[in-house]
């Protein structure tokens, strides 16, 4: 008999995903796993690990559940609550609120409710109050208050463990009017997440590249740009020398020597997205890759399942495979080629 106490978490996809993070939560942990849904959050139970489900945004690992009838005023069996789990903890802690349906990651109502449990805080215990710290650094309990629609969930946990340390695991990158598309902002979000980013001088094969907010954001780092696209580029400043266009199929594209990069954000089916991969993901083809994997109006984990299940059978690749926040109806699959020779 397993006598370990069940957890009951809660995940956070983008708002129109939970159907796809359901049924990705039921293929991982099985059909009993999941306990409700609402707009942008799933309840689930089992161990998944600290692994990230790929359209998941955030997690809280044990959450508590109060009505949005408990939240104005506070009440103050939640407040105690609250101070409780926190005392449990002892020592400095930190916070993060944000709200659901704004899509926001702190609007304007998340932060007075905020600023109103800090204030019943201090009133209910004056010492977990003074313990509360602006800043949260990975050693800190993380306190996660997450407003939706019908309710506010909160449960806490130490900052290094969480999905994302990123509030509701949002990572909203900062557009460069140089680049030429807002494509731009999923690639900076991949770096930002790789922790790597490219070196001036690295080779880049960029395919699908028009109209080149991708290409650019190499451009940028001094790299030389390999960009294939029958469609036009329309980078502005002058790169010439180090920006090659080619019209051309990026799916039949041969790749030469082992290029530093190879980046894709072709418009193509997921089965092609998997050819591709399977043809560069070799030693000595490439040391750093990035594809988006556009996901088709029905069915949109099924399809993922035979990437994630040739991605997990490789070696010497490390990967991962998300919905960045700046992904719309796509996931990102990125990483790196350890045995390049
Ligand atoms: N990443 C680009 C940027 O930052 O500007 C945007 C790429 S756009 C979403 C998709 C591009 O894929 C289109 O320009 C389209 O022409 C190209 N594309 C689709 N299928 C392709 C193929 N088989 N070979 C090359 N390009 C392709």
């Amino acid at each position: 008999m397993n006598t370990k106490a069940k957890k009951m978490a809660l995940s956070l996809p983008r708002a129109g995903f939970e159907k796809a993070l359901a049924a990705e939560l039921t293929h991982k942990l099985g059909g009993e796993a999941l306990l409700s849904r609402g707009k942008g959050w799933l309840a689930w139970q089992g161990d998944a690990g600290h692994e990230p489900f790929v359209f998941e945004r955030q997690r809280i690992r044990h959450f508590s559940k109060a009505g949005r009838a408990e939240l104005k005023p506070l009440s103050m069996e939640l407040v105690g609550a609250i101070v409780k789990e926190l005392q449990g903890r002892g020592g400095p802690w930190a916070m993060q609120a944000y709200a659901l349906e704004s899509d926001q990651p702190l609007d304007r109502k998340v932060e007075g409710m905020a600023a109103a449990l800090l204030r019943a805080i201090k009133k209910e215990d004056v010492m977990t109050f003074k313990l509360f710290r602006k800043k949260a650094k990975p050693s800190l309990p993380l306190l996660q208050l997450v407003l939706a629609e019908e309710a506010l969930f909160w449960g806490c946990e130490l900052w290094g463990e969480m999905v994302d340390p990123a509030v509701g695991g949002q990572r909203r990158m900062k557009f460069d009017d140089q680049s030429p598309s807002r494509s731009y902002l999923k690639l900076e979000e991949v770096f930002v997440r790789m922790g790597k980013e490219p070196r001036e001088g690295e080779q880049a094969v960029d395919l699908g590249a028009a109209p080149g907010g991708w290409s650019y954001s190499f451009l940028k780092r001094g790299c030389l740009v390999t960009s294939v696209d029958n469609g036009p580029m329309k980078i502005k400043g002058e790169y010439s020398g180090r920006l090659d266009h080619l019209r051309a199929d990026g799916l039949r594209f041969e790749p030469e020597g082992c290029a530093d990069w190879m980046v894709s954000d072709m418009l193509i089916a997921p089965g092609q997205a998997l050819g591709l991969l399977r043809r560069w993901l070799k030693p000595g083809v490439v040391k750093n890759f990035v594809v988006t994997i556009k996901i088709p109006q029905e069915e949109i984990w099924v399809p993922l399942v035979a990437i994630e299940h040739y991605l997990q059978g490789l070696k010497g690749v490390d990967w991962e495979m998300r919905q960045l926040y700046h992904n719309r109806r796509e996931v990102t699959v990125w990483g790196s080629v350890k045995n390049t020779i």
